[in-house]
């Protein structure tokens, strides 16, 4: 029986250690340029890729660290640099996971390769699953894939919206729907190599935070991808939508649990993103708070600027333990039977975009101009309780977990 402890250990202190360091040296100093430029930060991701940390590799070893701390703690070093070039760096990842929670060795060993590239040319991957009328509301998607036998090849329409990566990815895992009577049980994800006809880029979006970070629509327009791009193939795709058929008729609550189960182990890596930006807004307040002076002592020295910055370190602390526990469980096949990964999502997301905005009112009209990053924080943070299911969605899977009631 392992002891009970709230350290990290040696390993996962050098690893941490090592991400902060790259976080400080490389990704900080890059973040106000990029986030003027609004473009993907290529230099900075090869950068990443030439010392390791964008890659598989790396990637994995964090996934599967036993303790389940791998994960959070990367994100919250490297997000705690920049949130914008961080998502460029990690969105490759949201993609690489479908394919590896989804996909055969053999798809594993062919796409995952071709979603990074290597140190000197490298790539990035897109996970394409939102669409215009399909936002939290995933079960109202409309993109079909339709099945050629003659060919053996799927052929995909519809249009994806919000893709991190999309348009300039070298690989796109769509998904799409199989079978419209089965709502999300009759979705499948495929693989949409860069180059497909009729694969395309719509417009990109111009964004309030997040700016290094590409986001854009997707638009696939009769595009015909071999049987091999269905990620797990297709006896595995007819045996589970039989098996969905056959549950839904039951009432599908196997089904709806184990969907259930993978959000709930995903969401708590958002919260850690959250919690490194609240972490670097709050750093920045604290030293501001120390070495600004009014009425001929530091500010921090008002008890009102001190008790804000004692609520924000607090917030800040009791996100990292939901975030960590709900990463432990995920790891030890605990069952969330309080949700407690869309918990620690809820209250990470919201507790950065409190803290962000209390660190401008720290730096006063500095706070609110661009030669302070705190500023830039406050718009990167509204992204999380929008993306990977929004603040209210939470609430809901909260709700209904506790309430017993099903999670469509
Ligand atoms: C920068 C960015 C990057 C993204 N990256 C990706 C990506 O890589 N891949 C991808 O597939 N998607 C991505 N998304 C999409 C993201 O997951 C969706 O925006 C999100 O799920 C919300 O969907 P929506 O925008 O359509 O909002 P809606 O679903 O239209 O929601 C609008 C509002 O209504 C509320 N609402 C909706 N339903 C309910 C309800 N039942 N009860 C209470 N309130 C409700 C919501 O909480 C929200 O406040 C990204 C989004 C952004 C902004």
């Amino acid at each position: 029986m392992a002891e009970f402890t709230m350290e990290l250990n040696d390993e996962q202190k050098e690893v941490r250690d090592w991400l902060h360091g790259f976080a400080a040296d490389v990704i900080r100093p890059a973040a106000s340029e990029w986030d003027e430029r609004e473009e993907t930060p290529w230099p900075v991701i090869q950068e990443a890729a030439k010392v390791g940390i964008y890659s598989l590799d790396f990637y994995a070893q964090q996934y599967f660290d036993p303790t389940g701390l791998g994960i959070p703690m990367a994100m919250e070093e490297l997000f705690w640099g920049d949130a914008g070039i961080a998502l460029s760096i990690v969105g490759t990842g949201l993609a690489a996971v479908g394919v590896l929670a989804n996909g055969t060795e053999e798809q594993i060993g062919t796409w995952i390769p071709q979603m990074y590239g290597d140190a000197g040319d490298v790539k990035v991957a897109a996970f394409c699953s939102s669409e215009p009328d399909a936002g939290s509301d995933v079960a109202s998607m409309r993109t079909r894939a339709e099945y050629d036998e003659a060919k053996d090849e799927w052929v995909i329409n519809g249009t994806k919206t919000w893709a991190t990566n999309g348009g300039i990815a070298n690989v796109h895992v769509v998904v799409a729907v199989v079978d419209p009577e089965l709502g999300s049980k009759g979705h499948a994800s495929f693989i949409v190599p860069a180059g497909t006809p009729g694969l395309a880029q719509g417009q990109k979006f111009k964004k309030h935070g997040i700016r290094a970070s590409h986001t854009a629509e997707v638009v696939l327009d009769n595009v015909r991808v071999p049987g091999s791009c269905l990620l797990g193939g297709k006896e595995k795709l007819d045996e589970r939508l039989a098996r969905a058929r056959e549950k839904a008729k039951q009432g599908g609550e196997r089904v709806k649990n184990a969907a259930m189960a993978t959000f709930e182990a995903s969401r708590p890596a958002v919260g850690a993103m959250a919690v490194g930006t609240a972490r670097a807004a709050y750093e920045v307040a604290l030293d501001y708070a120390k070495t600004r002076e009014q009425f001929g002592r530091p500010i921090i020295d008002n008890q009102g600027v001190a008790f804000q910055l004692a609520d924000m370190r607090t917030s800040i602390d009791a996100a990292r333990l939901l975030v960590w526990r709900a990463s432990w469980m995920a790891v030890n096949g605990r069952p969330f039977t309080a949700a407690e990964g869309s918990m620690s999502k809820l209250f990470a997301s919201e507790t950065a975009k409190k803290v962000t905005g209390q660190a401008i009112q720290i730096l006063g009209g500095n706070g609110y101009t661009r030669e302070y990053p705190v500023e830039r924080m406050h718009r990167d943070a509204a992204i999380y309780t929008i993306f990977e299911g929004t603040s209210e969605i939470q609430r809901l899977v909260i709700a209904r977990t506790l309430a017993g009631t099903p999670i469509r």
